[in-house]
């Protein structure tokens, strides 16, 4: 059997490239190692932030990825919930930015509204009575990113044809072909999409490209009682200084100095936080960024403290007893949101390097697949 496209990795950009690759009409197989895929996509908050990007290409890619999943979500019998998105501030520097956004909303391509503190705290349940103000956007979705893969791969098996291996390491893919440590398949095209594995296809591409890896710790708390329901991700103000939707705002820099000085152990250990209840009532949160291929912070108990903290800022939770802690990891490339080599004739590797896969990804597997077919 030849594949016309044999893909390395079942993560979401790896399900992205076969869905559109077998929407193209092309034979498609997965290769994943695992027996299922445990990487970034499913260690990650199910955020499609189309709140946090910049006006442009960058806004224009969220969304076309958001249409994509609105269709992969109807096919594959996912839930795809339109949470919104609430910025909750506590400093002057920080509802300085939000006011700012909210005045230019349309020339952030957003669709933004600023409320008072009274507001904030009707908002949603467990929101503090002492924000200044927060930000609303209702333009961020939230999917189960714990089930997506799963019911994705076998949607694209049942009825778009692809052929799935799990438990099936590529060792090597070149030559129009890949290797596991059982078998050969021919394949005309090869689209590598290991997330941030560099080191076992192409690992000497990837090193001159200067990419690394980010660490990131996340933690998801037992589910809240009594049908407690917080409807939007909450974030704080070091999520404000992270994200490139306001990168053009005037007062930020002010809030940057302010958190630099104030806050620095969270600069320091790249925290901010993020709250997004899952379907059992559980809520997730995060997260730290440690950038290098072995990063490790000195004390990780300290960095889960200090996203706790943020959170304990802005809200109280009923239940804040935490049943899980795991790491993901993510490519990174300062000031590059996707790497895509073309290391050897008829494969392209490439990975999201801006941390933001899940908001993105179809739209990059659109592009992919675009230049492979047009050849
Ligand atoms: C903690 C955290 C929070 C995040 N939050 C968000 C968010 O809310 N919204 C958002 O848009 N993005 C978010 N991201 C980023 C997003 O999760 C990633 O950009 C995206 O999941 C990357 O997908 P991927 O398929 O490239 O990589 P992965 O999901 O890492 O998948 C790569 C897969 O390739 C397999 N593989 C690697 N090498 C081989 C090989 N040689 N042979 C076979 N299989 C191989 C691995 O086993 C793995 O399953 C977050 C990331 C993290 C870590």
């Amino acid at each position: 059997m030849t594949y016309d496209l044999a893909v390395v990795g079942g993560g979401i950009l790896g399900l992205a490239h076969a869905w559109h690759a077998a929407r193209a009409g092309m034979r498609v197989a997965v290769f994943e190692r695992g027996e299922v895929a445990d990487g970034a996509s499913v260690r990650n908050f199910g955020m499609l932030a189309i709140v946090a990007q910049r006006p442009g290409p960058e806004l224009d890619s969220a969304r076309a990825t958001l249409d994509s999943w609105r269709e992969v979500a109807a096919g594959a019998g996912l839930a795809l919930r339109q949470a919104g998105c609430l910025f909750v501030a506590r400093q002057d520097e920080e509802m300085a930015v939000l006011s700012e956004c909210a005045a230019n909303s349309d020339g952030y391509g957003q669709n933004f509204t600023l409320l008072n503190g009274d507001n904030v705290h009707d908002f949603a349940p467990g929101l503090s009575r002492t924000a200044l103000g927060g930000l609303y956007s209702p333009d961020a979705w939230k999917v189960d990113q714990c089930g997506a893969l799963a019911a994705i791969s076998g949607w694209l098996a049942r009825e778009h044809g692809v052929t799935f291996h799990f438990g099936a390491e590529v060792l090597e893919a070149a030559n129009g072909r890949v290797t596991t440590a059982a078998s050969e398949w021919p394949a005309q095209h090869i689209v590598i999409c290991g997330g941030d594995d560099f080191a076992r296809l192409y690992p000497e591409a990837w090193t001159q490209s200067g990419v690394t890896s980010c660490r990131l710790q996340m933690l998801r708390t037992a589910p809240q009682p009594g049908g407690w329901q917080l409807d939007p991700f909450v974030l704080g103000g070091l999520s404000v200084t992270r994200y490139s939707a306001f990168a053009e705002c005037a007062s930020l820099p002010a809030l940057r100095s302010h958190q630099q000085s104030h806050q620095a152990d969270a600069v320091a250990n790249g925290v901010h936080v993020i709250a997004a209840q899952e379907a059992d009532g559980s809520v997730t949160l995060g997260d730290s960024h440690h950038y290098g291929a072995n990063a490790e912070p000195d004390d990780p108990g300290a960095v889960d403290d200090l996203i706790l903290g943020e959170l304990d800022e802005r809200m109280t939770l009923p239940e804040r007893s935490i049943a899980a802690r795991w790491v993901g990891r993510y490519a990174h490339l300062a000031g590059q949101s996707l790497l895509r080599l073309h290391p050897a004739p008829g494969v392209t590797a490439l990975t999201v390097t801006n941390g933001q896969g899940m908001t993105h990804g179809f739209n990059v597997a659109a592009q992919t697949i675009g230049e492979i077919t047009e050849k």
